[in-house]
């Protein structure tokens, strides 16, 4: 049975009136068939077409606005709060050719006999096909649950999985493409990290210098900055008005001045006019790592933030 298929038929067991469909941007050219489907067994639906990263993001409010009895979250696994309203969770698998891409690095890994292997929530069913290859080949592969991922399985803001085989592992050997989801890891460990990129075919060794000397960039701006702007986002999984709260605390508490703002995506267009010297971003942790030079700003996770406030130069 194709994924499609899969997906419609466990829509279907759910016996919905009217479904809210989310799809991650890669699945839109899939948008219509789904629907189409779903339309074929009575059942009425429609799809979200709002920017979704994670399952941080689900759109059960709306759904519920929308008159929908179900949710359908489609490329993430659960870890979300409580939904507001039934949600299905549907990990969308990309298919891959790994075997031959690992035949093309095994030079490239030879020197390390014990390899840590990580992906995503949409290759997971990959890891077992690599990790029984590279098993044949000689090397010990270690994989371990992490605290809100199945085995294997990191997430942007979670790599507890892979820091739980930190200890038994030469390297990391990461399947996917893009960096959002290794420069967790890069952030968190000396232990060097590959990534088997599905985009490029080719294995490449990670580095993080260049977002380290971003961030220490933007930490040394951030002690001569007077005003603060504190960002929250309104997306249920990443929300987190408490810390904002704690942050513009700490921030008064050392005799400069901080202002809160809202938006639904963190993006550097909902910050034009905004005239702070430096931005304090408790939204989804990377966007502070990966997009730090967008901003025009100089931006900071919380952590960072301790870090100029203790270091200030006022
Ligand atoms: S890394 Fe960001 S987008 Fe991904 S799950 Fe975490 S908060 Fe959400």
């Amino acid at each position: 049975m194709n994924q499609i298929e899969d997906l419609v038929e466990r829509i279907v067991d759910e016996d919905p009136d009217k479904v809210l469909v989310q799809i991650p941007e890669g699945l839109r050219k899939k948008a219509t068939t789904i629907q189409k489907r779903l339309d074929d067994k009575g059942v009425e639906s429609m799809v979200s077409l709002d920017p979704c990263y994670g399952a941080c993001d689900i759109k059960d409010t709306e759904a519920e606005e929308l008159g929908c009895d179900l949710l359908v979250h489609v490329g993430h696994t659960r870890f979300s709060k409580k939904e507001r309203i039934k949600t299905l969770y549907f990990p969308w698998h990309y298919e891959r050719e790994v075997v031959p891409l690992l035949e093309d690095s095994l030079d490239r890994l030879k020197e390390f006999d014990n390899i840590g292997l990580i992906s995503t929530a949409n290759f997971l069913p990959l890891l077992h096909e690599a990790s029984g290859f590279l098993e044949e080949e000689g090397f010990n592969v270690f994989m371990d649950e992490g605290e809100r991922t199945s085995e294997g399985q990191v997430l942007g803001c979670d790599v507890s999985a892979a820091l739980a085989v930190e200890d038994s592992v030469d390297c990391y050997l990461y399947l996917g493409s893009g960096l959002f989801h290794p420069l967790g890891l890069l952030s968190e460990t000396d232990v060097p990290v590959f990534r088997l990129d599905f985009e490029e075919n080719e294995l490449e060794k990670l580095d993080f210098d260049r977002f380290e000397r971003q961030r220490i960039v933007a930490v040394e701006k951030a002690k001569d900055a007077e005003t603060f702007g504190i960002l929250l986002t309104t997306k249920k999984g990443q929300s987190k008005p408490e810390l904002a709260s704690e942050l513009k605390e700490r921030i008064v508490e050392c005799g400069k001045k901080a202002y809160m703002f809202v938006m639904d995506e963190v993006t550097p267009g909902k910050l034009a006019g905004i005239d702070v010297d430096c931005l304090v971003n408790t939204a989804c942790p990377r966007i502070a790592v990966e997009h730090r030079t967008d901003f025009g700003a100089t931006i900071l996770n919380p952590a960072e933030l301790e870090e100029a406030l203790s270091g200030s130069n006022l």
